[in-house]
């Protein structure tokens, strides 16, 4: 059977101590392996990495430039294949695996503008004769571990930014659906990248820890669930480390009483069962304002949601896909169950759906719950399925104090026709990301992403400016030519201009 290896130095590696199952979670078969990398293997991409640093620092930033722009050009013409395993490993359906890729270009054409970002600044006669500049200089080699439900665009989150910066870098992709991440960085290569200034390693805990102590790597960027993002986070910090660690999420829209229905449906039903609701954005709590406003949320939702078509990533006619794992799948419907002993509605029910040809698939249909309390299990946990909670409340003070209270604080949507009411949301929401009549407010690639609270372990975000700060370091130079023969006396006061 194939099994998916690692990228050091250049070469395709399968050296592994075990390997683990990849499924296609459409069929539910075992379609390949991937190598899990023990201690030696990192430990050897690391080094790796590290003897490509030198030659790579030094490397203009305009002829990194250079490598991204051919690197995007290979993206868009291999878009193809790369939704193709995609879709194979994730199962999610082409158009979505297509949107995902296009928003991971996003983040390549920033890099391209690398040569412009790190110009850094310079002030003339800071003191009399003295000038000062900054620089933002590369921090060595530096780590990125990544979660299975953005396989393409998560990783193209991190490297092109880092390794535009002129940092080296050891990639651990999710072990669930790693082939098109090792696919996209071997075209980094073709695109002209150095051998050994990207690595990616397959792998479990035993790559993650060996990453996250060692004393070579400088900086670790993790995407992945919260239990782990505080682990990853812990562990890098303490051991010197520069951390960013983005966790998990529970998003939830106000539905305001003068909010246009429609819109707000068409909007929830994406956002909520677009992926089979395995994104971190994914708006998986409606907060509706008063009752009415609630019941023809409900109204309208189940009737859009009879449309609603699950199945194979094969058939670009369907909605979305299955869940990434049958122990995910089980997990998922399993929240439904508690929701429903718990008290709740089940309005539209999602387990054990037929899809025809796909008895093995892992899939749950997509799932509305009204009459949602806090406290409940399916309330206060990542779900990441495809189920839309229903919460009642009297009024915009309860529905915001409900999501200021929530542990998660990645994204969040207010569906209104009123601006003040828009305005006082964004102002005072405890939330990272803010949509007004915007579902998926996934910020654009020369912004930053980062959600507050137990969603994001670190001070700076990912990608845009803020991933240059996080991938670089800054160093202030300031320098004084004296003219030849002329004295200068000894100062013991603190140096002022
Ligand atoms: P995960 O936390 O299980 O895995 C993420 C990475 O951590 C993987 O590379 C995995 O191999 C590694 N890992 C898993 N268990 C580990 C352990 N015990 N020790 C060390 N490393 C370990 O996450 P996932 O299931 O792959 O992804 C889904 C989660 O990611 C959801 O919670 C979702 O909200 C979150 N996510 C967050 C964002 C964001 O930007 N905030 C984006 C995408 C996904």
């Amino acid at each position: 059977m194939n099994i998916v290896g690692h990228l050091i130095n250049g070469e395709i590696r399968t050296d592994a101590t075990t390997t683990q199952d990849v499924y296609n979670p459409a069929s539910g078969e075992v379609t390949k392996q991937v190598a899990l990398a023990s201690q030696a293997t990192v430990e050897e991409a690391i080094a790796t990495a590290e003897a490509a640093y030198p030659a790579w620092r030094q490397t203009p930033p305009a002829k990194r430039a250079k490598i991204m722009f051919r690197f995007k050009q290979l993206l868009e013409d291999n878009a193809e294949k790369i939704c193709q395993l995609i879709g194979e490993e994730h199962g999610k359906i082409s158009h979505d695996a297509m949107g995902e890729l296009t928003r991971g270009i996003e983040n390549v054409e920033f890099a391209c503008y690398g040569p412009e970002m790190l110009k850094g600044e310079h002030s003339k006669n800071v003191g009399p004769g003295i000038d000062s500049w900054n620089e933002m200089q590369p921090l060595g080699v530096v780590a990125g571990i990544t979660p299975f439900n953005f396989p393409a665009m998560v990783p193209l989150w991190m490297y092109p930014l880092a390794i535009m910066c002129g940092n080296t870098f050891v990639l651990k992709p999710s072990e669930r659906d790693p082939s098109s991440t090792l696919y996209i960085a071997q075209l980094l290569e073709e695109a002209g990248l150095p051998k050994g200034v990207l690595n990616v390693v397959n792998g479990d805990k035993v790559a993650v820890d060996t990453l996250l102590t060692d004393p070579r790597i400088k900086a670790v960027s993790f995407v992945g669930s919260t239990p782990i993002a505080e682990y990853v986070y812990s562990t890098a910090s303490a051991h010197g480390k520069r951390c960013q660690a983005l966790g998990g999420a529970k998003n939830h829209a106000i539905v305001m009483p003068d909010a246009d229905m429609d819109n707000a449906v068409a909007a929830l039903t994406g956002a909520a069962f677009g992926s089979s609701g395995e994104r971190c954005m994914a708006l998986s709590v409606a907060v509706c304002v008063g009752d009415a406003a609630a019941d023809a949320l409900v109204d309208k939702m189940t009737n859009a949601m009879q449309d609603l078509k699950v199945g194979a990533y094969t058939d670009a006619s369907n909605d979305f896909g299955p869940l990434i794992t049958e122990a995910h799948r089980n997990k998922v419907s399993g929240y439904i169950d508690s929701a429903e002993q718990q008290g709740a509605t089940i309005v539209v029910d999602g387990r054990n759906p037929e899809v025809a040809g796909y008895p093995n698939g892992f899939y749950v249909g997509g799932t509305l719950i009204d009459n949602v309390k806090p406290g409940m299990t399916c309330y206060e946990e990542e779900i990441f399925g495809p189920v839309l909670l229903v919460l009642r409340v009297d009024s915009m003070e309860e529905a915001m104090q409900l999501i200021n209270d929530h542990e998660y604080g990645n994204g969040t949507c207010i569906f209104t026709r009123d601006g003040e009411a828009a305005r006082y949301f964004a102002d005072n929401i405890l939330v990272g990301m803010v949509g007004i009549n915007i579902p998926l407010p996934v910020p654009v690639a020369y912004h930053s992403f980062g959600g507050w609270k137990r969603s994001l372990f670190g001070c700076l975000s990912a990608y845009g400016p803020d991933g240059v700060r996080f991938y670089t370091n800054r160093k202030t130079i300031t320098q004084r030519w004296p003219s030849s023969g002329v004295r200068e006396s000894v100062q013991f006061s603190f140096p002022s201009n």
